[in-house]
């Protein structure tokens, strides 16, 4: 028996981009993500695979794309408390693969260009990967409500410091 997840497929990792794009291939998988050297390092931990939906394909105008959305979470430190938030991360992308910066030039503004080499093959694995690193914020933090740096209240700040009257300080002056 094919164990389940193999059946599941794992998001295969160099493909040939040029002859999936004319098989219109899909593909709906997963990535290890302890294989994704660069997410890790930029995050705290990986808690999760990166889920991925996939399609090769052509546009009206004949441009290659691949069109899809990953997603995954990822443990990284509160900017506010400096303690653990995990945070699901998720991206979608319409990507116009192309050979040479030629191509790329010609590509519309909605396509962000992915060169493939001059045998159309593409790392499949490190273009998600730049996808959820582009994803990731800037200032991670928990919600307001979880932080462990909960910010004080105004008005209790205020009610629980005993103000000197200045009335007081006057009356002390006047009795010297
Ligand atoms: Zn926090």
């Amino acid at each position: 028996m094919i164990p389940r997840t193999m059946a599941e497929a794992q998001i295969p990792h160099r493909v040939d981009a040029g002859k999936f794009v004319d098989k219109n291939q899909q593909f709906n998988g997963e990535i290890d993500s302890s294989e994704l050297t660069r997410l890790n390092e930029a995050v705290e931990r990986c808690l999760t695979s990166v889920s991925c939906t996939l399609s090769f394909d052509r546009d009206e105008e004949r441009h290659r794309l691949l069109v899809g959305s990953c997603s995954t979470r990822v443990a990284m430190l509160c900017q506010r408390c400096l303690n653990v938030v995990e945070l699901d991360v998720s991206s979608q992308f319409e990507l116009g693969l192309v050979f040479n910066d030629e191509q790329a030039r010609q590509l519309p503004r909605r396509l962000e260009p992915v060169e493939l080499d001059q045998n159309g093959l593409m790392d499949l694995w490190s273009v998600i990967e730049d996808e959820i690193l582009l994803s990731l914020p800037a200032f991670p933090m928990h919600p307001e409500n979880e932080c462990h740096l909960q910010q004080p209240e105004p008005e209790e700040s205020y009610s629980n410091v005993q103000q000197p009257n200045p009335f007081d300080v006057l009356a002390q002056l006047k009795q010297k």
